[in-house]
């Protein structure tokens, strides 16, 4: 069925310019190598669960190095993961759980303990409280059709957010534990999905729910961690050898821009670390959506770094579906769509500075 709403998703695994953006994630999706945190469970961890907090982050960083290699050998064939008692991801869930009690999962650092019924500025507890979970036939080609999750909470507040019900908590969720989670998960992928897509809302104050979720999902799917791109260092670190493909709001060329919208202080350096981490560590796929009257503070700024920083084949997707949602009439240029002669121009910036790998080109 999704075939014919979606030929373009149809073929996108075949596509030369997804195969050079996406080589891995094309792998894993088609199920002919393992998602990460597979493979974090097949490599040890010896730790205790009263280890300093100090010792098992030194234990993470050394077996993170580790988890390279291994990641390494199990695609060249020379080692077969065996799940392994405590692992990789064990310890990762260990660390998550320590950071719920004073949370910094995201830029924000409220330090509430959230496992004691305490709640920050994303307002997100203990467990997941769940909008909607489904087959996303909107996504980008190669997504589609995408296991999507969509939580409640988010941990900035855009005064133009599209999803600002989920985000802003206007609408009650269903609250579920990571077990009823991986049930969701395995009946996604057995249902035909291409990956896990986690979304919100915001995923990031889930990272330890979806850490738990995914220590007892059995089945062999992709992960992808849809964020703002507004998380700790912390949370980045705990990402890494956890998530296939990282996809990145690059929302503002500009601090101001980023405060001003968004409630957003220190977006920018944020989101350019977070984005040379998932790099480093996964695959990319960034969503730049343009603005009216953004052009020059935001979309050219942010396609300057990512042409000079990210490798040239980085999958980008420039969104010119803009519309005035929520609060946006705050803001006089907000208060309307784009001008064709905007998005042309967000185009040719895009050229202009080097972006090769443009996912509706
Ligand atoms: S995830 Fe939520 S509670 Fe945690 S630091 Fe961010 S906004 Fe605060």
């Amino acid at each position: 069925m999704w075939r014919l709403v979606r030929p373009d998703a149809a073929r996108a695994l075949e596509d030369e310019a997804v195969r050079r953006g996406l080589p891995r994630y094309v792998d894993v999706a088609r199920d002919r190598r393992k998602a990460k945190f597979l493979i974090a469970k097949s490599l040890p961890a010896d730790f205790q669960s009263d280890d300093s907090t100090g010792d098992l982050w030194r234990l993470h960083r050394s077996l993170l190095r580790e988890y390279q290699e291994f990641e390494a050998e199990v695609a060249a064939g020379e080692a077969e993961p065996e799940e392994a008692s405590p692992n990789f991801l064990d310890l990762k869930a260990e660390l998550a759980k320590r950071i719920m009690a004073e949370c910094h999962f995201c830029m924000r650092r409220c330090g509430v303990d959230r496992l004691r019924g305490e709640r920050g500025y994303c307002r997100v507890g203990d467990e997941f409280e769940v909008s909607s979970w489904f087959h996303h036939l909107g996504e980008e080609p190669e997504l589609v059709p995408s296991g999507t999750v969509f939580t409640l909470g988010c941990t900035i507040r855009c005064i133009h957010c599209q999803n600002w019900s989920i985000s802003q908590w206007y609408e009650s969720g269903t609250s579920m534990t990571p077990f009823e989670m991986a049930k969701i998960v395995e009946g996604l992928r057995r249902g035909g999905c291409r990956n896990l897509n986690m979304v919100g809302g915001e995923p990031t104050p889930y990272c330890w729910l979806w850490i738990e979720t995914m220590r007892l999902v059995d089945v062999n799917i992709p992960t992808v961690w849809n964020s703002n791109s507004y998380y700790s260092p912390e949370t980045a670190e705990l990402l890494a050898g956890f998530i296939d493909v990282y996809l990145l709001d690059f929302k503002y060329g500009n601090n101001r821009c980023a405060e001003e919208i968004s409630d957003a202080p220190g977006y920018w350096e944020a989101c350019t670390r977070n984005h040379l981490m998932a790099e480093r560590y996964g695959e990319l796929l960034i969503r730049v959506l343009v603005l009216p009257e953004h052009n020059e503070c935001c979309t050219r700024p942010i396609l300057e770094w990512i042409a000079k920083n990210l490798r040239p084949w980085t999958r980008v997707n420039v969104m010119f579906q803009y519309r005035p949602e929520w609060r946006a009439y705050q803001r006089r240029e907000l208060s309307r769509r784009l001008r064709r002669e905007e998005m042309e121009e967000a185009l040719r910036i895009a050229r202009e500075v080097g972006i090769r790998n443009l996912v509706w080109d």
